[in-house]
């Protein structure tokens, strides 16, 4: 079969890729841009699963999500089920202490490699301290708990360290400051002063829809890897219906997947971890870490996503991994702070 010139560049491409190093954006934004169901797409997924085996020496990680609260949220961002735009949460409802124990005892329990608390930008920083220091009161010292929280300064990132948080989740989302109300500048500043304050990082190239283009994608990666986060990748928008954003549609698994994959060859070896895993195609296309969820949870409306919304548990990413022939880290995660 000849090959097309664009089909030689792909190809190219991938030798590139194959060294580990990364790749420059021109040819990170040729790979965004392959048809997800061409010969090629399933090159690109195939290299970029056999890099992360690599990467993590074929161990994949879960980390566990306990969303702290369903407040209305006045930030806006036109995806988010708690943004007061949407008005679809009405009322406050947040999880008390002793939920935040039960989580942490059951996730730990389940094996999971990393507990992260997330709360919306309306949830007082003292009552985010307080919860820290609850769920460091019940998880084991080693089980790095990282935060998602609102934009921080250099001393309120203090703060969250002084209260057991060892890394944190943040993210300049896909057309930040257009589909939300927070400046970019506001986001990069919080991971310079997540930095700072000795938090590790986490983030990720996210909430992608159909409607952004390969040169968006390339951007968002590009700031991703030069953010120094020890894990990123890429993340679909979960369509929440009733949302500003819900006409606009969801990527299927397969661009997904590509996605996902791209991240992997943009960003070569370093770091190890690869996100996110949302299926077993996701899981062999260069995708090594999942997220499961409980508690409240911005891509639904369920008062607690375990029960009737589209948190999923420990087992499933397990399920996952095993399906797309991994194994998962018996332990607590490596890749956080590599
Ligand atoms: S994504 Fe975060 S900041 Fe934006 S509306 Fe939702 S909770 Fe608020």
């Amino acid at each position: 079969m000849k090959l097309t010139d664009a089909q030689t560049r792909v190809y190219e491409i991938l030798e590139h890729a194959a060294a580990g190093e990364g790749l420059p954006d021109d040819e990170i934004e040729v790979l965004y841009a392959v048809d997800p169901l061409s010969r090629e797409a399933f090159a690109i997924r195939h290299d970029a699963h056999l890099m992360s085996l690599e990467a993590t020496n074929g161990k994949a990680e879960i980390h566990a999500q306990i969303g702290l609260n369903g407040s209305p949220c006045g930030k806006n961002c036109k995806f988010c089920s708690f943004a007061v735009c949407n008005g679809l949460r009405k009322k406050l409802f947040e999880l008390t202490a002793e939920d935040v124990k039960r989580y942490c005892d059951l996730y730990q329990e389940q094996g999971a490699n990393l507990v992260l608390m997330l709360a919306t930008a309306s949830y007082p920083f003292e009552k985010y301290l307080e919860m820290a220091n609850v769920a460091r009161s019940v998880l084991d010292p080693e089980m790095p708990l990282l935060a998602n929280y609102d934009d921080v300064t250099v001393e309120r990132a203090r703060q969250l360290k002084a209260a057991g948080i060892d890394g944190a989740y943040h993210a300049v989302r896909m057309r930040e400051g257009v589909d939300t109300t927070i400046p970019v500048e506001k986001r990069l500043q919080t991971i310079r002063n997540l930095r700072e304050a000795g938090l590790s990082l986490q983030t990720c190239v996210e909430p992608i829809g159909p409607e952004h283009t390969p040169a968006e994608l390339v951007e968002a990666t590009r700031r991703c890897i030069d953010s120094g986060a020890n894990s990123a990748g890429c993340g679909r928008r979960i369509t929440v219906p009733g949302t500003q954003v819900e006409s606009r549609g969801q990527l299927n698994d397969l661009q997904n997947s590509l996605n996902v994959a791209v991240y992997r060859l943009a960003t070569g070896l370093k770091p190890a971890l690869n996100c996110a895993v949302s299926t077993p195609i996701t899981a062999t296309s260069g995708g090594n870490l999942g997220w499961a969820e409980v508690g409240l949870n911005p891509r639904d409306t369920a008062e607690r996503t375990e029960n009737g919304g589209r948190g999923n548990d420990i087992a499933y990413y397990r399920w996952a991994f095993t399906n797309a022939g991994w194994e998962v880290l018996d332990g607590y995660s490596q890749g956080w702070k590599l």
